[in-house]
């Protein structure tokens, strides 16, 4: 295959609840990705999708009196629908109890690892939140500690998985980098977890303690596949490995890339779990598995009892998807826990969304119509000095870097129609594209989102400094050299929006659009000038109308 593919999942999150925030992040991290392998020119397929088949599940629907199915069936909804307010460009969705895809998958997977499975009995410290065993070593004063539960003991004859057999290889392809594993912190905590010695491990269940839900082992129906088994096969069941598809040698064998994006709690699951099972089976493994933290609301963990204020539909109902979506890429660190508020959100809206990126792409196409009726004046003596922006190790579209339309035909040649002072923001549009495609290569969201603000930062101290409406009123009073170096600065401006326009498009794909738009000459104009952001008002403390927007203060 010449065109590189790539293959980026998410996480199939339990439908015991609706989608929460962190998953968010999650899914907004990986669409991020897959846009821009779209962009390199990469074929790229983005799958999601919901774990339907966990006891967790069926204990949640008993709970609420509603039949799993109904249950799962609505809750599964609530997280495929996150695809309109988080601007989700996905291209599937699996949804293990509904998809005939599935079934099949998991049953081929279950006999290909046949050599590896065997029955035992088996008693053990269970936690029905987390899905799996702990030993007493594990737990927090006997307790969960993920959900500060006390798990229950189970004592049944179950099928087990020869993880043992497997820790060297694991051990050595992980440390090879072969399967690589972001960030390195996490990377060292499973060799750390390998070299500690790995521990076949349960895979099935009896049918009775699953309720009878699940998928029934292939030839004992006295036992339910293990939820885990069954979740992470979902990687490939949705490329028909259950009927020997297209899609499984177009997407896993021959791919070029196979991106997991996981949370660091299932991290045991997704770099040794996983990759043994498909070592067993004889596939390929993932290339990448990309490990996010936790989000916390108000400094507590995110739960369902956390309700709307963590619901990212919500959310971008109220505030916006963009602004969501920025709050998550800029805030959230590779490393560490981080904490959401309603507060950070809309301040990061304002401040930077509103006030440094609108503020700025409305004042360039103001002043265009202000000073030049509209029209984006050639670009002059710059043109083809400087290597612009979409020329960096990205290939992006480099509209930044193209010619107005109909400027060919050269004015005032012979004044000296730089821009003084504009070095730095042009450093800022020329460096953008390379330093964001190493940033996205890296799984780092938030230097790939400061390279973009770079940009944008340059650009307002450079207007800041220059002052165009200081050289409009100079040329007014006759000053050609001013009016020259108005149409630099214009120049320079406008570039530097276009190239926001572009470089924005993984992260922001909306917000890019309409940059675009405003930056696109027609009938040999620049549209009038429409503000991109409105700024939020926090709600009243304690009160629940909707927030009050205001449209965006613009000066000069
Ligand atoms: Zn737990």
């Amino acid at each position: 295959m010449t065109t590189p593919h790539t293959y980026i999942t998410t996480t199939i999150p339990y439908v015991n609840a609706r989608p929460h925030l962190g998953f968010a992040l999650e899914i907004v991290q990986a669409d991020v990705l897959a846009r821009f392998h779209r962009r390199q020119g990469d074929q790229v397929r983005f799958q999601t999708g919901t774990d339907d088949n966990s006891l967790k599940n069926v204990l949640a629907a008993e709970a609420a009196g509603v039949p799993v199915q109904e249950f799962v069936d609505g809750n599964a909804e609530a997280f495929i629908a996150l695809r309109e307010p988080l601007a989700l460009a996905v291209d599937d969705v699996i949804r293990t109890s509904r998809d005939p895809r599935h079934r099949a998958g998991v049953e081929r997977f279950w006999r290909a690892c046949a050599d590896d499975l065997y029955r035992r009995h088996y008693e053990g410290l269970y936690c029905v939140g987390c899905e799996q065993f702990y030993t007493p070593a594990e737990l927090t004063g006997g307790r969960c500690p993920e959900h500060g539960t006390e798990p229950q003991r189970v004592a049944e004859e179950n099928w087990f998985f020869r993880l043992s057999r497997y820790a060297d290889r694991l051990h050595e392809l992980i440390s090879s980098g072969r399967l690589r594993i972001e960030p390195v912190e996490r990377r060292n905590e499973v060799l750390g977890f390998i070299a500690g010695g790995l521990q076949d491990f349960s895979v099935s269940r009896s049918t009775a303690r699953a309720r009878g839900w699940g998928i029934p082992v292939p030839g004992d129906p006295s036992q339910v596949i293990y939820v885990w088994w069954d979740a992470l096969g979902n990687y490939i069941t949705a490329l028909d490995y259950g009927t020997g598809g297209e899609n499984h040698r177009r997407w896993w064998t021959g791919s070029d890339r196979r991106i997991h994006l996981v949370g660091k709690g299932v991290l045991r699951f997704h770099a040794v779990y996983w990759p043994a099972m498909l070592l067993s089976a004889g596939q390929p493994l993932p290339t990448d598995i990309v490990v996010h933290d936790y989000l916390t609301a108000g400094g507590r963990k995110i739960s369902k009892s956390s309700g709307g204020t963590v619901d990212p539909a919500v959310l971008a109902g109220e505030y916006g998807t963009d602004v969501v979506r920025w709050w998550l890429l800029r805030e959230v660190p590779r490393v560490g826990d981080t904490d959401f508020t309603v507060d950070r959100l809309i301040a990061r809206g304002n401040d930077e969304l509103a006030n440094g990126l609108g503020n700025l792409v409305n004042r360039v196409v103001a002043m265009v119509h202000r000073y030049r009726d509209g029209h984006v004046p050639a670009a002059g003596s710059e043109t083809g000095t400087e290597a612009e922006a979409g020329t960096g190790a990205a290939t992006g579209t480099g509209i930044g870097a193209e010619a107005e339309p109909g400027t060919e035909a050269k004015t005032g040649t012979g004044i000296g129609t730089d821009a003084p002072g504009s070095e730095g923001l042009r450093a800022a549009c020329r460096q953008a594209p390379g330093l964001i495609h190493a940033a996205l290569t890296a799984f780092e969201f938030r230097r790939a989102t400061a390279a973009v603000w770079a940009v944008v930062d340059e650009a307002n101290r450079y207007i800041n400094h220059i002052r165009p409406w200081e050289l409009a009123k100079a040329e007014r009073d006759g000053d050609f050299g001013a009016a020259a170096q108005l149409d630099a600065v214009l120049v320079v401006l406008v570039r530097a929006c276009r190239v926001l326009g572009d470089q924005l498009t993984p992260f922001l794909p909306d917000t890019a659009t309409r940059i675009a738009r405003q930056c696109a000459v027609r009938d040999g104009k620049l549209p009038d000038p429409r503000p991109l952001f409105r700024r939020i008002t926090a709600p009243e403390p304690g009160s629940t109308p909707p927030p009050q927007h205001d449209d965006i203060e613009f000066n000069r």
